[in-house]
């Protein structure tokens, strides 16, 4: 499975890893990273942090969505994955958990968001997939909350996982970070007031990634099916593809109303109007690299050739336009 990443070049994928690392300040992710990795050696695991640090120097704050959910995110750098909280009279449900090192700050933020004393506790953790800056403190919530998350998950957190792009490798949870509920298709929980719909959508930014659509608040959590403005990361070693992503992204536009709001896996929250616009982009870009895979350019072909102007902004530094194309050709 590396092959098709050979084609990155060394130079533009230690800048990645390195700007990555440098926004996260973190010398525990530092050591995940791991330079010692790039360098062939075997990179130490993650420990789970039971120590009362102040944890990376990134900010992290509530902002309001829609009815009983906000958004918990890194204001000043990156934390990992938005974190959707519904705040209410049961408590505190929170769909993913940010980067490991972030548990204090998140729990601080989390204290402020109770709606009486004995509504702080979080009750239910759903993980939108397996990656880790959206599981990375599951061990430390893991223990009080019911954790939920698709069937897929469990296994891939049960084990030790690489992400060879980006050199990351991860050690297997203990039983604390570990979903204690698994679903196929569909389920739901009904709290605060109002059901919340979690749905599988096969084959897309993984093989396991769920949304959360709170109903009364009407507002829908899409995780990493959705980066808001950016390209995406397709996830090809753990069962994602670019069909796949189109596919999620069409029947979510089928579904659900133009006044819902949208928080995605990372970027700011959106309207469904933004949604539709990351369809096109999804839906152009894949057909001008099928069209020249066709036509029997290689993927250094097309990577040199690039894309469209108009997807110029786009292209970010962890998933720059080349990488992006990598997604797509080697998906097709
Ligand atoms: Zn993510
Ligand atoms: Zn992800």
């Amino acid at each position: 499975m590396t092959s098709h990443y050979g084609t990155l070049l060394l130079r533009e994928f230690t800048m990645i890893v390195q700007r990555f690392a440098a926004g996260l300040c973190s010398a525990l992710f530092v050591s995940t990273l791991s330079v010692a990795a790039l360098a062939g050696a075997g990179p130490p695991p993650v420990q789970p942090d039971h120590s009362h640090a102040p944890g990376p120097n990134v900010a992290i704050g509530p902002i309001p969505v829609g009815g009983n959910v906000s958004v918990v995110m890194g204001l000043d750098g990156f934390a990992g994955g938005n974190v959707g909280v519904s705040s209410g009279p049961d408590g505190l449900l929170i769909v993913d958990d940010l980067l490991p090192g972030f548990q204090h700050k998140l729990e601080d933020v989390l204290s402020t968001m109770k709606t009486c004393a004995e509504c702080s506790d979080v009750k239910y953790l759903i993980n939108t997939h397996w990656h880790f800056d959206h599981t990375g403190n599951n061990e430390h919530f893991g223990g009080a909350p019911v954790v939920i998350a698709h069937e897929t998950v469990r296994p891939l957190l049960a084990s030790p996982q690489e992400l060879k792009l980006f050199a990351m490798h991860f050690p297997a949870k203990t039983r604390a970070g570990l979903p204690d509920v698994t679903f196929a298709g569909k389920a739901s929980v009904y709290f605060n007031g109002e059901e919340i719909e979690l749905t599988h959508f096969p084959k897309s930014h993984t093989s396991g990634d769920i949304s959360a659509y709170f109903t009364e608040s009407k507002v829908l959590h899409l995780g990493d099916l959705y980066f808001n403005g950016m390209f995406p990361v397709v996830d090809l070693d753990h069962g994602g593809s670019i069909q796949g992503m189109i596919a999620s992204i069409e029947a979510v536009v089928k579904r659900y109303d133009a006044d819902t709001k949208v928080i995605p896996g990372h970027g700011p929250v959106a309207t469904m109007k933004e949604v539709r616009a990351y369809l096109d982009m999804l839906k152009a870009t894949t057909l001008a690299v099928q069209k020249a895979k066709t036509a029997g350019l290689s993927l250094e072909d097309v990577q040199n050739k690039g894309l469209d102007d108009r997807w110029k902004d786009w292209s970010w530094s962890f998933v720059p336009t080349k990488t992006w194309i990598m997604f797509i050709y080697n998906s097709l």
